[in-house]
């Protein structure tokens, strides 16, 4: 058996190779390079997808997260609500305007504990920022009550998310601003980096289109000190490719973590579950293992088989955030997952055999 990658993005592109090829070529050959009707109609194929009205294609999902706070008017002296395990650039998002973080605990879908909100909003609350982790819909029954009821923002970061459903409707759909990554290994990946807002009201969406081009509307005429963050024509492409089999994508994701629900029987290993109401499209399968997570990695990997750790630091300790002043022991889950997390092996194209192989992998491991 070959070496079995936590992660990989060729066999996703191998099976539609020739349609990527000839759009690349079909792009190449327009010359016509940024904002052009790749990403138009990318903007509208995706709102569609998301069942929003508005989509605006981004350079990054970090850049789809500051951006966000920025067009709500979020930053210095405003505190947003966030998970705490979340991957830092969730974070940064927020710091990047001069907000604070206010950090929740996690249930065990590993979405934020919509329990323990309420009991952090203050009166500097601007907004709560949900993240949909590992491609699990996090509550937003809840969630979107509580912004009626505080007057709070809502935003997602629906960049592990995409095509994930809390009831009937999408992730990025709930909030006012929903976040998304086409980072490659993302489910909707890209061939570079590139990302997208959703969004409902023309006002934002407009305001967004203003930021991600140096603050213009109209060329050489600044309205506000912006960013340049364009989605390029040939990503915009290269994904509408793509996103006519996000479908599928994440069915063949799902049908590999059914696998491994079936199949992984160790009593070290505790399996991911998903919430009632929630839909999960699998991201990442995330195992925990309370005792022996560093001995099963390391055992893993000597049967040639890589795992990943999301994410062995908690962004609240972090070196970039020891400005604020949080310290190990205030958020003991968070802290805890980080210790136990363990992502199996999740990708397209992933065969039986190397299923079979991580599976029996992972119940032969002894302690
Ligand atoms: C990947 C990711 C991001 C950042 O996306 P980039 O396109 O890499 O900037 C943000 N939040 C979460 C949860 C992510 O997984």
């Amino acid at each position: 058996m070959d070496k079995i990658m936590q992660s990989r993005m060729d066999r996703g592109f191998m099976r539609h190779q020739k349609e990527y090829e000839n759009k690349a070529l079909e792009v190449l050959r327009s010359g016509w390079y940024i904002l052009g009707k790749e990403v138009e109609n990318f903007e509208k194929e995706f709102a569609d997808y998301v069942g929003c009205r508005y989509s605006v294609g981004l350079a990054s999902g970090l850049d789809a997260l500051w951006l966000a706070f920025k067009v709500l008017g979020i930053g210095e002296g405003d505190e947003v609500i966030v998970q705490g395990n979340t991957y830092i650039a969730s974070v940064m998002g927020i710091t990047i305007n001069g907000a604070t973080p206010v950090f929740v605990e996690p249930d065990k879908y590993y979405q934020i504990d919509v329990d323990k909100i309420e009991e952090k909003i203050t009166d500097k609350t601007k907004a709560i920022l949900v993240v949909h982790l590992y491609g699990q819909a996090a509550r937003m029954d809840k969630v979107v009550d509580l912004c009626k009821k505080f007057g709070l923002r809502l935003v997602e970061d629906c960049a592990q998310s995409h095509g994930a459903k809390f009831g009937d409707k999408m992730t990025g759909s709930f909030g006012d601003i929903g976040c998304f990554s086409f980072y490659p290994s993302k489910n909707l990946g890209a061939f570079g980096d590139a990302g997208a807002i959703t969004c409902n009201d023309p006002e934002l969406a407009r305001l967004m289109k203003i930021y991600r081009n140096y603050g213009s509307e109209k060329r050489y005429h600044n309205m506000v000190v912006g960013a340049n963050s364009r989605l390029d024509e040939m990503q915009a492409g290269l994904l509408r490719v793509k996103l006519k089999y996000i479908n599928e994508i994440n069915d063949e994701r799902a049908s590999i973590a059914s696998k491994y629900a079936k199949g992984i029987d160790n009593t070290l290993v505790i399996k991911p579950e998903v919430a009632d109401g929630s839909s999960c499209v699998w991201h990442q399968y995330v195992i925990r293992v309370p005792k022996y997570r560093d001995e099963l990695m390391a055992y893993l990997a000597d049967k040639n088989i890589t795992t990943i750790i999301h994410y062995p630091i908690p962004p609240h300790l972090s070196e970039a955030y020891g400005y604020l002043g949080l310290k190990r022991g205030v958020l003991p889950i968070t802290e805890n997952y980080a210790d136990e997390v363990l992502s199996l092996p999740i990708y397209c194209g992933m065969t039986d055999d190397e299923i079979d192989y991580v599976i029996s992998a992972i119940n032969n491991f002894k302690k």
